[in-house]
Parts: C-alpha cells; sequence; structure tokens
C-alpha cells in the first residue's frame, strides 16, 4: 500500500530545525507537501542564511523518508525566503551601517536567478516567457536583466526609452505585458558594445538593483549573463536569493556547462531550484514534424544525477524567436500555442511546487 501524507508528515516531525530546535513540521519549513502514488515532493523553506546548514537537514528527511516501505521517489526543495520588507523611505537621510552578508531588495518577496553554463541557449527567451506566464497567474512579476553583455530584455518585452530619475537617484522601472522591467540596456544604446572590466560591471549592476524602485513584488527574476563569472559571485554575496535555475539545451558541450554553473551554485549556496531544457524537440513550423534536433533529454538526466528537479521541456519552435524579436513573448502574442503551453505549465509548476 503506499504512504499517506500523514505518514510522511509523522517522519518529517522526528527531523529536527537546528535553528529553532522544533521539528521541521512545527517550524513550517516544510511547505506545499505532495503524496502520489508512493511519490513524495515537498520544498522546505529557510531563512536564505541558513541554506548551507539546512541541507543537512534536508538530506536527513529525504533519507528517513526513503527508508521507509511504499515509498517511490523523494523530492525535497531547499529554498530559500526572506520576509519582505517596506521599500525604504527615501525622505529620511542618516547615516547606517554598511550591511553585512546578503541584504534583502525592499519589497521583494523572492529574487530568482536565471543562469546558464553558455551562451546562446535561450536563457532570455525563457526568462521573458516565465515572467509573463508568472505574470498571468496573477504574481506581481519584476525582470532585472543582468546579462549586461548582451541585454535582450527591452526587446523581447518591447520595450523601449530611458527609464526615467526623477531625482537622480532612484530609477523608475519600465513596464510591459505585465512584467515590471529593468535592464541595463535600457540605459544604454542598443548596439553599444558594453567593454566594461568586471568591478565596473559589479557596481554598475549593485547600484540599479538598489536604486530601482521596484515595489511590491512576489517575484524578481534575474536574467544572469552566462557563464560562472564575477557577476553571479557577488550577486550571490550581497543579494538574498532564493534559488537559480539553470536553463540548458541537450547538447553535451551545453551540458557539461550547465554542469559547471550547478557546482558555482552549489559552492555559493544558493539553492539550485530545478533545470529546464530549452530547444528539447524541433516542432516544424509547416507540418508540425518533430525532431530532436540535438538529441533530447539531455538536461534531465543531468538534473536528476545532480539531486536538482527537473523543471521541463521547451521545444525549438520558430514562433518562439518571432515573437521575441517582435517584442510579445510568445506566451502573450500566442497563449494557447503548444510552445507557449510549455512555458505555462513550468511556471505553474513553479507555483504549485512553492517555488514561487
Ligand atoms: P541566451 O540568453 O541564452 O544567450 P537567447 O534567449 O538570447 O539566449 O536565445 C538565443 C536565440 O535563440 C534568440 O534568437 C532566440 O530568439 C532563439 N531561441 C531561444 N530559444 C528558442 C526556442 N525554444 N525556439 C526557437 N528559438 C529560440
Amino acid at each position: 500500500m503506499s504512504i499517506t501524507r500523514e505518514q510522511v508528515l509523522e517522519v518529517l516531525r522526528t527531523v529536527e530545525d537546528p535553528h529553532s530546535k522544533k521539528d521541521i513540521v512545527t517550524a513550517e519549513i516544510v511547505r506545499a507537501l505532495t503524496v502520489e502514488d508512493g511519490n513524495i515532493r515537498f520544498v522546505m523553506e529557510v531563512e536564505s542564511a541558513q541554506g548551507v546548514a539546512m541541507e543537512a537537514v534536508r538530506v536527513v528527511a529525504v533519507e528517513k523518508l526513503e527508508a521507509l516501505d511504499g515509498v517511490g521517489k523523494v523530492s525535497a526543495l531547499l529554498t530559500a525566503h526572506s520576509t519582505p520588507k517596506p521599500p525604504p523611505d527615501l525622505g529620511k537621510g542618516g547615516a547606517k551601517p554598511a550591511p553585512q552578508g546578503p541584504q534583502p531588495i525592499p519589497g521583494v518577496a523572492k529574487v530568482i536567478t536565471i543562469a546558464s553554463g553558455k551562451g546562446g541557449v535561450g536563457k532570455s527567451t525563457v526568462s521573458a516567457n516565465l515572467a509573463v506566464a508568472l505574470a498571468a497567474e496573477g504574481l506581481k512579476v519584476g525582470l532585472l536583466d543582468a546579462d549586461i553583455y548582451g541585454p535582450s530584455q527591452p526587446r523581447m518585452l518591447g520595450v523601449s526609452g530611458r527609464p526615467a530619475s526623477p531625482d537622480g537617484k532612484i530609477i523608475l522601472p519600465l513596464r510591459n505585458h505585465g512584467v515590471t522591467l529593468m535592464s541595463m540596456g535600457l540605459m544604454m544604446k542598443e548596439d553599444e558594445a558594453v567593454v566594461w572590466r568586471g568591478p565596473m560591471l559589479m557596481g554598475a549592476l549593485q547600484q540599479m538593483i538598489a536604486q530601482v524602485q521596484w515595489g511590491q513584488l512576489d517575484v524578481l527574476l534575474i536574467d544572469l549573463p552566462p557563464g560562472t563569472g564575477d557577476v553571479q559571485l557577488t550577486l550571490a554575496q550581497k543579494t538574498e536569493i532564493a534559488g537559480a535555475i539553470v536553463v540548458s539545451t541537450p547538447q553535451d558541450i551545453a551540458l557539461l556547462d550547465a554542469r559547471k554553473a550547478m557546482d558555482m551554485f552549489k559552492k555559493t549556496g544558493t539553492p539550485v531550484l530545478g533545470v529546464i531544457e530549452n530547444m528539447s524537440t524541433h516542432i516544424c513550423s509547416e507540418c508540425g514534424h518533430e525532431e530532436h534536433i540535438f538529441g533530447h533529454g539531455g538536461a534531465k538526466t543531468e538534473a536528476e544525477k545532480q539531486g536538482f528537479p527537473f523543471l521541463g521541456e521547451i521545444p525549438l519552435h520558430v514562433d518562439i524567436r518571432m515573437a521575441s524579436d517582435g517584442g510579445a513573448p510568445i506566451v502573450v502574442s500566442d497563449p494557447d500555442s503548444k510552445p507557449a503551453t510549455a512555458f505555462r505549465d513550468i511556471a505553474r509548476k513553479l507555483i504549485a511546487d512553492g517555488i514561487v
């Protein structure tokens, strides 16, 4: 007989949260528990500063559940949570001590970074479509284009013009398709090559994060530059991040780079919330025939090998590119199409699993 939800909770009540000394159910760390045909899934929501220590607790919880009869797959995801704080009162000055460690962004409940090991795998396309899909589900969503070497979000979301800065300090973000957007691309000319060195880049990014008036957001997605460089590390040190989503195509070489990105997040203590395979299956725009041009399923296998959830597959379809180039992501321009449904399914899964 398969295991019941009550039996699962009973086991989880034997696992202690080292911070509150309560069990992880009573401490309200266990969230979004589902028990289906013996498969168990839940999220462990912890303060971001506890992320690394709580990984050990997560492992204990999973091992205890796996040891039970009638249990299939157990998936427990660690997400770091920061309590939303109201935006600062900019009217009152006063010297404050320099902040230590990762800081929350005022008004923003959760920050999720979208990362990839290498460029061109569709990280920005996935970020834009997930942002509008989450907004369509009723969330207050922000998108920060931190891909400073190739900012593409203004074009993908059909936004142009420089954001206003009424007092030269705060920056008012732009909005389109229900998403609050800020991008380095909006602060410079579209064809201007960015040849900044690391420290300048980081300064600009931190400044932008601090100065933008995001308002109250349920989630801020950050479209990171590709790779595992300084921007990712500095961001993890300075900003409270709930976790990262890694985008990869199914080719071996892309997967190799994706693995490096996952390793980097493990080292910085940033939870990997899941992996998305983009350009998974080619769908012919003429006849609908499906073909695996770059192979198929590699990202899923890699995610499982690393113990991270697989969030879903996005097909390779010319309409995805055309929609992005036209300034309205396919989730907005053709919401019932097969590719749009793939994005919307992932957005719904993120909500259902308590990740956003
Ligand atoms: P990255 O941010 O990883 O560099 P982009 O999102 O800019 O990648 O995508 C690179 C190019 O591939 C863009 O022209 C984009 O429109 C296209 N593209 C991305 N994903 C898909 C897809 N699933 N189907 C068709 N074209 C795609």
